[in-house]
C-alpha cells in the first residue's frame, strides 16, 4: 500500500482489502475504511458542485471530528489544494493563512466553543466561506472528474507554527505526507489488532501523517474534539486505546492522572505505547512515564516541513530512547553542517509559499537547512542540541539555551523551564530563566538557580542574571510548545 501514488489512491485500496473494519472512533460514533471511502466521494460531489476543482485552493479551520477527516478526505479526492488551519488560531493567524493561500473557499464550523467563526471569516473578507460543522456538503459522485493520478502535485499548505518569525506556508504533496506517514509505521510498528489515538488538532501536520499510519496498517484511530484530562480517559477506557501520544506536555498529562490514580491501577488499562513528538522531551519525562505507567515511550522529531525525521524504536535501549530523537527511517538522509541539521528525502516538502524563502532554505545539494542543533551518535541517533534562534550569544559567546534547560529539568523546584537571551546594553544579550514550579514547590531565587547550576558544573560565562517564576509558561494550542518569543517580548527591557 506504501506504493500508492496519492492519498485517496491509499484510502481506495485499503477499503478494497478491509471495507468494515473502523477507522475513526470519536465518542460513541465509529466509521468503517469503506464507509469513509464512500461518504468522501458523496462530500467530494457536494464541493465541485459549488465550484471547487482539482487546484483550487480550499482553507479550513475546523476542529478535529469525523467530518474534517471526511472533508479533508473529499478534497484529497477531488485534487483540490487543501490548507488546514488551527481551529484555535483567530484574526491573525487566519487572515494571514487566507491571503498568504489566496483560499477561494473557507470551511469554519460556525459557532464553536462559543466563538463565532463564521464571523470572523466574515470580518476578514474570505471567500467561499461554508460551514461544515454538523452538515457536510453533499452530491452525486457521478458527476465527479477522474481522482489525481499523480500524487507530485503541491496538494496541502501546512502552516508552520510562528515559533520563530511569522508562520511560514509549508508546501506538501500527496507522496511527501505518504512518505512521512510510512515513516511513522516503519517506526511505530503498529498492527491491526492496536487502537491508535490523536490528540493534538486534525488540522496539524500530524493528522494526515497519522491517517496513512492507519490505513496502511488497518487500524482505528480515536478523535478528540475537545482534549483534555481527565475527560480524555474515558475515551481512552471506552476505545481501549494501545497507542495514544501527542507531544511532551501529553506525556506528562498520562503522568499526573496516573499518580491520581487511587487504587494504583494503571490509568488506561490498555495503554502499551505513548508515542510522539513534536517538541522537546526531557530523558526524566521519559524516565518517569516508563516507571510509572509501565508503557513504552518513543520520541520523535519532526517539522510541518518534514513531519517524521526521526523516531525512536519501542525496541531500543533504554538509554537511547531518553536521550536522542531516535535514528532516521530508511530514505532519510541527515548531515549536519556547522552544527545544524539537514535533510534530504521524499518526506521533505516542496518548498514554501514565498519562493525567497524556498530559495534561502535548501542548500546546494537540496537539503532542507531546518535551524535546528544537533549530532549523530555513533550508533547513527540523533541528539537535537537546540535552535540555531536559540541560542543566545552573551558578550561574544554563545550560550545553549537547552544546555541550561536540561539542567534544570533535574532541579526539584523547577517544573518545566525556558531560558531565553535577552537585549542587553552591555553584554548584547542576557541569560534570562523562566520556571513553572511544580504544585508546592519552595520558593526559587537567582541565587540558588546559579549556586545550582555551577554545582551542576555550568560555566561561569553561562550563568543566568535574570530569573522569572511563572505561574503557567506561555504555551501554542497544538502541541503546547512554548512560544518564548512571548517571554521575550514580555520581559525585554525589564533587568
Ligand atoms: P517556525 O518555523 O514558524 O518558527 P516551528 O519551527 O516551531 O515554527 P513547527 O514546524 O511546528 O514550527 O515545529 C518544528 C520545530 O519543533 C523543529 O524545527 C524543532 O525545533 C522543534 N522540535 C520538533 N521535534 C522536536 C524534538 N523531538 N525535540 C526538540 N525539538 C523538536
Ligand atoms: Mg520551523
Amino acid at each position: 500500500l506504501s506504493s500508492s501514488r496519492t492519498l485517496w489512491d491509499l484510502l481506495v485500496r485499503r477499503a478494497d482489502l478491509t471495507p468494515d473494519r473502523p477507522v475513526l472512533l470519536q465518542d460513541e460514533r465509529s466509521l468503517s475504511f469503506g464507509a469513509l471511502r464512500a461518504r468522501a466521494e458523496r462530500v467530494a460531489a457536494g464541493l465541485y458542485d459549488m465550484g471547487v476543482r482539482p487546484g483550487t485552493v480550499v482553507a479550513w479551520q475546523l476542529p478535529t471530528r469525523i467530518e474534517t477527516a471526511l472533508l479533508s478526505f473529499a478534497l484529497a479526492r477531488l485534487g483540490a489544494v487543501q490548507s488546514p488551519v488551527i481551529p484555535f488560531y483567530r484574526d491573525r493567524e487566519v487572515g494571514f493563512a487566507l491571503r498568504e493561500s489566496k483560499a477561494e473557499f473557507f470551511a469554519v464550523p460556525g459557532v464553536w466553543r462559543g466563538f463565532d467563526h463564521t464571523e470572523m471569516a466574515r470580518r476578514l473578507g474570505a471567500k467561499g466561506i461554508f460551514e461544515a460543522y454538523g452538515t457536510l456538503p453533499d452530491g452525486d459522485p457521478a458527476v465527479l472528474p477522474p481522482p489525481p493520478a499523480e500524487g507530485t502535485s503541491v496538494r496541502w499548505i501546512y502552516w508552520t507554527s510562528g515559533t520563530t518569525s511569522d508562520p511560514k506556508g509549508v508546501l506538501h504533496t500527496d507522496r511527501s505526507l505518504i512518505a512521512g506517514g510510512s515513516c511513522l509505521g516503519h517506526a511505530l510498528r503498529p498492527t491491526s489488532a492496536d487502537v491508535g489515538s490523536i490528540a493534538f488538532p486534525y488540522a496539524h501536520i500530524g493528522g494526515p501523517d497519522y491517517m496513512v499510519m492507519v490505513l496502511l496498517y488497518g487500524f482505528p484511530a480515536v478523535l478528540f474534539e475537545q482534549f483534555a484530562m481527565p475527560d480524555a480517559l474515558a475515551g481512552y477506557r471506552r476505545h481501549g486505546v494501545t497507542i495514544a501520544g501527542g507531544s511532551t506536555a501529553f506525556y506528562s498529562m498520562f503522568l499526573a492522572e496516573q499518580r491520581r490514580q487511587p487504587d494504583g491501577g494503571k490509568a488506561v488499562p490498555t495503554l502499551r505505547l505513548l508515542a510522539g513528538g513534536g517538541a522537546p522531551k526531557p530523558p526524566e519525562v521519559y524516565h518517569a512515564v516508563v516507571r510509572e505507567m509501565g508503557v513504552q515511550l518513543t520520541h520523535g522529531y519532526g517539522m510541518t516541513e518534514v513531519p517524521m525525521i526521526t523516531m525512536g524504536a519501542p525496541d531500543d535501549t533504554a538509554e537511547n530512547l531518553a536521550t536522542t530523537e531516535g535514528r532516521p527511517p530508511r530514505g532519510m538522509e541527515i548531515r549536519i553542517v556547522e552544527g545544524e541539521v539537514r535533510l534530504r528525502g521524499e518526506a521533505v516538502c516542496r518548498g514554501y509559499l514565498d519562493p525567497a524563502q524556498t530559495a534561502a532554505a535548501f542548500d546546494e545539494d537540496g537539503f532542507l537547512r531546518t535551524g535546528d542543533l544537533g549530532r549523530l551518535t555513533d550508533s547513527g541517533h540523533l541528539v537535537l542540541t537546540g535552535r540555531l534562534k536559540d541560542v543566545i550569544i552573551r558578550k561574544g559567546e554563545n550560550v545553549s539555551a537547552k544546555e541550561i534547560e536540561d539542567l534544570l529539568h533535574r532541579h526539584p523546584a523547577v517544573g518545566d523551564v525556558a531560558v531565553i537571551g535577552l537585549p542587553d546594553p552591555e553584554r548584547g544579550e542576557r541569560v534570562c530563566v523562566v520556571v513553572e514550579q511544580p504544585a508546592g514547590a519552595g520558593e526559587l531565587t537567582l541565587e540558588a538557580v546559579t549556586s545550582y547550576l555551577r554545582g551542576e558544573g555550568l560555566s561561569t560565562h553561562k550563568l543566568p542574571e535574570q530569573l522569572e517564576v511563572v505561574d503557567a509558561l506561555p504555551r501554542n494550542e497544538t502541541l503546547r510548545k512554548v512560544l518564548k518569543y512571548k517571554l521575550r517580548e514580555r520581559y525585554s527591557g525589564r533587568a
